[in-house]
């Protein structure tokens, strides 16, 4: 029987604009980077993706690599658009990526020309679709000119396979010269997609978000929850099929004594917040209205709607903030520096 999204789904969502841009974008957008691979369930992977478009959550995100193997999620994602999606593709914010190692050979990754059009092709093929919403380069290439890769996301827009153009991880210094040039190319930054958390504050220490405020640039964050690290599962042990346990992208080792000690006392204030951790970790992200959206994951609907439940208690005392600041620091978890080093 053919699916029907919720009636209310516009009700409890916030939508923020995303920078200077006509565009909004959901306070919490989805990303399909684990849970949507060839080793997941797909009936579970069309409850997730039902579930949030039900709570409101209108941005699927998503990058060639992702699976496992690379392309899959893409695949899997084509077929949930194809299967409970098809009349609502105008309600919906679909972003890909290319940066990362796709396939075999001096073409399948970087910030070529070469690469980014082709992989761009490939990402439309694998979902089914005419245009992505939001093109990113998903990691900044030392060895290829800013401009070649600059050039490759305008064509990229000017040919009609995206709307936007995004950078992801590229640091406060890169982010300006890309920017610059996309300008100069008439094609805007629409956004950039850093890691950014309680326990991973590098958008800080970078400048990076002072930066995007002042380019009026939009902003969405990856791992708000750190990859379930901010979430209660991990307060005590590593629960069986959790990340963690599963020795993917979440190195168990993160999870040390000090480290836990910390989410024990901000899990803490969450609860003297009447918040689960989840919630309060993602309505800190968007504290001040300076980050556009957070981008979570989800291994099952239920950590989808208990994440959305974060927007009901948005706000945070001075007193608050102060309390978490001395608990919410760096913890060695950004897996991605490198990919903003240079
Ligand atoms: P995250 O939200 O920090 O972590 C998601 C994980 O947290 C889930 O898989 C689940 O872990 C756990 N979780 C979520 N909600 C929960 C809840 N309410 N209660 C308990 N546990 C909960 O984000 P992420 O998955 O690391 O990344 C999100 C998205 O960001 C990706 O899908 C991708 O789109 C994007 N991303 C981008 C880049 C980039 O380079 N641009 C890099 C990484 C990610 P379990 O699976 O253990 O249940």
């Amino acid at each position: 029987m053919k699916w029907t999204p919720s009636d209310n789904r516009y009700e409890q969502m916030v939508y923020n604009r995303c920078g200077k841009s006509g565009l909004k974008l959901p306070a919490l957008s989805l990303g399909l980077w684990h849970n949507f691979g060839e080793d997941a369930k797909h009936a579970n992977k069309r409850a997730i993706c039902r579930t949030a478009f039900d709570l409101g959550i209108t941005h699927f995100d998503l990058a060639n690599n992702y699976g496992p193997p690379p392309g899959s999620a893409e695949i899997a994602f084509g077929q949930i658009l194809k299967d409970d999606f098809a009349g609502y593709r105008d309600e919906l914010v679909i972003s890909t990526k290319a940066g990362y190692n796709m396939w075999p050979g001096p073409y399948g990754e970087w910030g070529s020309r070469k690469y980014l059009i082709s992989s761009c092709d490939q990402s439309l093929k694998r979902m089914g679709l005419d245009y992505v919403d939001i093109f990113y380069s998903h990691r900044f290439d030392p060895e290829t000119p800013l401009e070649e890769t600059m050039m490759a996301l305008d064509h990229i827009v000017r040919s009609g396979r995206a709307l936007y153009v995004g950078l992801s991880s590229y640091n406060s210094k890169r982010t300006r010269e890309a920017v610059s040039i996309l300008k100069e190319l008439g094609t805007p930054c629409l956004i950039h997609q850093p890691s950014y958390s309680m326990l991973n504050r590098w958008i800080e220490e970078d400048g990076l978000i002072d930066t995007l405020e002042d380019l009026n640039i939009g902003s969405i964050v990856f791992s708000p929850l750190a990859q379930g690290m901010l979430t209660d599962k991990y307060l005590n042990e590593i629960p069986e099929g959790s990340r963690a346990d599963q020795h993917k992208s979440l190195n168990p080792d993160f999870l040390n004594e000090k480290t836990r000690n910390n989410i024990r006392a901000l899990n803490e204030i969450a609860q003297g917040r009447g918040q689960t951790l989840a919630q309060m970790a993602i309505a800190w992200v968007l504290r001040g209205g300076r980050i556009t959206s957070a981008l979570i994951g989800a291994s099952r609907p239920e950590q989808v709607e208990d994440c959305v439940k974060a927007l009901t208690k948005p706000d945070f005392s001075e007193a608050e903030l102060a309390e978490i600041d001395k608990y919410a620091t760096d913890s060695s978890i950004n897996i991605w520096a490198k990919s903003a080093e240079r």
